[in-house]
């Protein structure tokens, strides 16, 4: 049925430029090589979950150096996934308990709140330790290349746009319906079973919900790419605990400088920690990037954000340049926000993009 509503999502198949940017993503897609989280979940730990924090870092450091190693082996197709035993602790076992530390005193997100969400304290997301979700279903509305993708919407978010389009979900921490890991990995294999091309984590965010969905990707056994849909605020410790399960980072770059960021977002130091997390996500694994053009924010934002990519990731990364911005929850409180997307602000980010010389741009 997706195949008649989005007939794209069968002609990206052949796009070179989707594939050229994508290409272990559709090599997991078509079955031809093993999502990254079950390469994680072969590589042993070597280290007693009893330890401090700092000795399982260092554990989680040289758990890395040998994931990248396997990792190359397996895409070289040196060595077969199938031939390799499961640990009895593996680097992933390892991300899923620092996680839980981390929950401790949360700093899943730069907001670095600190509170402990084991004990029933919420930070500024209001999430709590159990995740929640909103909603998930098959997503015939993502990037050609993602559809079908089997999404989960989880309720709350590390960010406080005034313009949200998902206000209801992003900012209802304690709506939807509490979820454990065990159900999302048999969720996932379901769905993965049933064609859906991937796992599509989102919200609100992601961010809040890390320790869950590693642990669910733990759980889970089928060979499915993960998608890591967020506003990209996430930790450092985050990042590194992302590292090596995702399969395709779908980011979204909303600002191009900090003052638009706390207007809009309320939220401090956007631009160096958004900036930050996109070059280790480039470095890591592969990237669509979204951004939606916000009226009266084309210069100062589109522009900064389109040459920033261009500059520091290369003209060929996937671009999703978004024009359906309608003003949402309390938009209309801003003079800027309060109306849509002219034609002519869409045309000049366009225009933009061509002359930063972005290639791979969907719009
Ligand atoms: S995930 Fe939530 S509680 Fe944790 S640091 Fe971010 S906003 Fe605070």
């Amino acid at each position: 049925m997706w195949r008649v509503f989005r007939p794209e999502a069968v002609t990206v198949l052949r796009d070179q430029k989707a594939r050229k940017s994508l290409s272990r993503y559709f090599a997991v897609v078509e079955g031809k090589l093993p999502a990254r989280f079950l390469v994680c979940k072969r590589v042993p730990a070597k280290v007693d979950l009893s330890v401090s924090d700092e000795e399982l870092w260092r554990a989680h450091e040289r758990g890395v150096k040998e994931f990248r190693k396997l990792f190359a082996d397996i895409n070289k197709d040196k060595t077969k996934i199938e031939n390799l035993k499961q640990p009895s602790l593996s680097l992933l076992d390892l991300k899923v308990e620092l996680a839980k530390r981390i929950l401790r005193s949360c700093h899943f997100c730069e907001r670095r709140c600190g509170v402990d969400r084991t004990v029933g304290k919420v930070g500024v997301c209001g999430v709590g330790e159990r995740s929640r979700i909103a909603s998930e279903f098959i997503h015939t509305g993502e990037e050609p290349e993602l559809v079908p993708s089997y999404t989960i919407f989880f309720n709350g978010c590390t960010f406080k746009c005034q313009y949200c389009q998902n206000w209801d979900i992003s900012q209802d921490p304690k709506g939807g319906v509490e979820v454990s890991p065990q159900t999302l990995a048999k969720l996932v294999e379901v769905q993965r079973r049933d064609g859906a091309r991937n796992v599509n984590w989102v919200g609100g965010d992601p961010t809040p919900n890390l320790h869950t969905i590693l642990e669910a990707l733990n759980r889970c056994e089928v060979s499915v790419p993960s998608v890591w849909n967020s506003n990209f605020y996430m930790s450092l410790e985050a990042m590194k605990l992302l590292s090596g399960t995702q399969d395709v980072y779908l980011t979204d770059f909303k600002y191009g400088n900090d003052k638009c960021a706390l207007r809009c977002s309320k939220v401090l130091n956007f631009f160096k920690i958004v900036a930050r997390n996109h070059r280790l996500a480039f470095a890591d694994a592969e990237l669509i990037i979204r951004h939606l053009v916000l009226p009266n924010h084309v210069e100062c934002c589109t522009r900064a954000v389109l040459e920033w990519i261009v500059e520091n990731l290369g003209s060929m990364v996937r671009v999703n340049l978004m024009d359906q911005y309608r003003p949402e929850y309390k938009a209309h409180e801003f003079d800027e926000l309060g109306r849509r997307l002219m034609s002519d602000e869409f045309s000049k980010a366009l225009e933009i993009a061509r002359e930063a010389r972005l290639e791979n741009v969907i719009s």
